[in-house]
């Protein structure tokens, strides 16, 4: 759980980026009542650790004699103070990415991207036994946040190790490809897990929604992590594609523009879409 959060919280040093709303009278309604869910979503996820930690002090002051008992709850009342600060920081990620700063990106090698990933996510795949295997590097540099590209990375590998049962293998590619007259990168995550229903694929996106709550608590989920992942994308120019079927797994691709920069863009790797 511990290399979830900080695989996260590593993220929001200086968060910067534009959402921009349309101003017409349906955007704005539709834009409020995503407010106002947002604000009710927010307080029952943060009401619900706070009313366990209480329960567990309440329990562990009624049996400050039992040590073991004690130890019990002083446990859990750290995981569950752990879990809401995580919380707490992804939500002040989130505001930030979403408030309008201006970006100041640099040139990011994609490749040691895709090693920096990999390894923020070795130790959750290393425990779940998962295997974690990557294809050959591409030498393209796109223009970003580091910071922000990698927590989107990694938030996509975790969600496909905590979505894969033991001994499967969690891939990441990485191609560049020509969308819209843009060169861009296409770095993509595939699992061969549960899937994702498709009635279900548009929403994991949206901010606290989980296909199953249950799963989610217990792997450290806050219900979050594509939706910092999908704002990271769009705050580089980019997007994040989902394909994805029950049974058979899920690819969560992220497209970065290229660094119009750099002359060499590996061509030879370049595929139309
Ligand atoms: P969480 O903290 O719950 O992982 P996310 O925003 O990262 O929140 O993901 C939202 C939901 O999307 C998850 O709770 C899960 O139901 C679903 N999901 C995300 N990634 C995958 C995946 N690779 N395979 C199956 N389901 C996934």
């Amino acid at each position: 759980e511990n290399v979830r959060c900080n695989a996260r919280l590593a993220i929001f040093a200086g968060v910067r980026y534009a959402l921009i709303y349309g101003d017409d009278d349906s955007t704005n309604q539709r834009v409020e009542a995503t407010r106002r869910d947002f604000a009710a979503n927010v307080s029952h996820e943060l009401k619900t650790p706070l009313g366990a930690i209480s329960l567990m002090a309440e329990a562990m002051l009624e049996s400050r004699d039992d040590p073991e008992a004690v130890d019990h709850f002083g446990r859990r009342v750290l995981k569950e103070a752990t879990r809401m600060g995580s919380l707490v920081n992804e939500l002040i990620g989130l505001s930030r990415l979403q408030e309008g700063r201006i970006p100041d990106f640099s040139s990011v090698d994609v490749d040691s991207l895709v090693d920096d990933a990999l390894s923020s996510a070795g130790v959750s795949a290393e425990v779940a036994e998962i295997s974690l295997v990557a294809d050959d590097p591409i030498g393209v540099q796109v223009r970003g946040d580091r910071t922000l590209l990698l927590t989107a990375l990694s938030n996509l590998l975790i969600n496909a190790i905590n979505h894969s049962s033991a001994d499967d293998v969690v891939s990441m590619s990485r191609k560049t490809v020509v969308m819209n007259d843009e060169n861009m990168v296409c770095i993509a995550v595939t699992d061969r897990g549960i899937g994702i229903a498709p009635a279900d694929q548009g929403r994991v996106f949206e901010r606290f929604f989980r296909v199953d709550k249950a799963r989610s608590r217990a792997t450290g989920g806050t219900g979050l992590g594509l939706a910092i992942a999908k704002h990271v994308a769009a705050s580089h120019g980019g997007h994040i594609g989902l394909w994805s079927r029950p049974g058979t797994g899920s690819t969560f691709s992220l497209y970065i523009p290229i660094d119009p920069s750099d002359s060499d863009t590996g061509s030879e790797n370049t595929e139309e879409q």
